[in-house]
């Protein structure tokens, strides 16, 4: 039995959850404070079909910060809003093969090629968003968010409070970005709405649903909401097929085949283009800063429901 049906797509989730439930493999990240006191054992998943079936397991009232999953939406709106060629000129599209937050990645390239899916090309992306100032920054990025969960998203306060307040290097970024010319509004500003993005708090569901709408062309299958185009879509895919799990996005790709992006409160979310979005929630990393279990379950699921769209049988 193969195929997308109900009793498959079931199958698949419960069967992955059991296997990996008890793993105790990973660490929360500390290097912000609050998200080390998250419980490690929250852990849920949600399947979204393009179609707009939601299924469900685990942990779905539990919210952790979507970190860096947002880095995927606030890419999608400025590439909605200024064109695929223009985040090429202004940010680059190449994984730097660094870690996420690394200063040499910036130095190497003198700014340029700096990728919008790790800190320094994701904060050059807040620059871009259209916003006359930082609120309404803000405000488009939030909106953005809500669009594609069609919830309304709110912010986790004390994890915001608490990387703000210790964010020097993100602000550093920031600002040899700004010496480089390739920062495009007020570096602290940029710092300070990057770190409220990375701040706002959704449940498994929430993410899997934004992932699913990724897999249906850009409109929302539940809302039914054209958030951005099939084109911009595609784009933003793209780079998340290439550095979406930060160091490790090579071996992700080559187990799985799946567009993906981790954050370090313990989301992962991964398309199948056209068929469905998934997304996990278990805060636990490895060394690389991705969820251990999240990128188990989504390899078992993907693979049990053979979905590798490079895998022609
Ligand atoms: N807010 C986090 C940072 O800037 C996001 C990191 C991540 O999830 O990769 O360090």
């Amino acid at each position: 039995t193969t195929g997308l049906s109900k009793e498959n797509i079931e199958a698949a989730i419960n069967d992955a959850y059991n296997a990996n439930k008890d793993s105790k493999e990973g660490k929360n990240a500390d290097y912000i404070k609050e998200l080390a006191n998250v419980d490690p054992n929250i852990y849920g998943i949600a399947l979204v079909t393009a179609d707009g079936t939601v299924y469900t397991k685990g942990d779905l009232d539990s919210r952790v910060s979507i970190q860096s999953i947002s880095k995927v939406f606030t890419l999608a709106r400025v590439i909605e809003e200024h064109g695929a060629k223009y985040v090429m000129d202004k940010i680059g599209v190449d994984a730097t093969g660094l870690r996420f937050n690394s200063i040499v990645a910036i130095e190497l390239q003198k700014g340029k090629e700096i990728n919008p899916l790790v800190n320094p090309g994701a904060i050059a992306a807040v620059s871009l968003v259209n916003g006359a100032d930082s609120a309404a920054k803000w405000k488009n990025i939030l909106q953005t968010h809500d669009e594609f969960a069609g919830a309304d998203l709110q912010l986790n306060g004390p994890v915001y409070i608490s990387e703000a307040g210790d964010n020097l290097r993100n602000q550093a970024i920031a600002h040899l970005l700004l010496a480089y010319g390739r920062m495009y509004f007020d570096p602290v500003q940029s710092t300070d709405v990057y770190t409220k993005q990375c701040a706002i708090n959704v449940n498994a569901r929430d993410l899997g649903i934004m992932a699913a709408t990724l897999a249906n062309g850009g409109v929302n299958p539940i809302t039914k909401k054209k958030v951005v185009s099939p084109e911009t879509t595609a784009f933003t895919l793209s780079v998340m097929a290439t550095a979406g799990l930060y160091d490790d996005s090579g071996q992700w790709l080559y187990a799985v085949g799946l567009p993906a992006k981790s954050g370090v409160g313990g989301g992962i979310i991964a398309v199948c283009p056209g068929k469905f979005g998934i997304a996990v929630i278990s805060p636990p990393l490895n060394a690389a800063g991705n969820s251990v279990k999240a990128q188990k379950t989504i390899y078992d699921i993907v693979k049990k429901l053979n979905v590798n769209p490079y895998l022609v049988q």
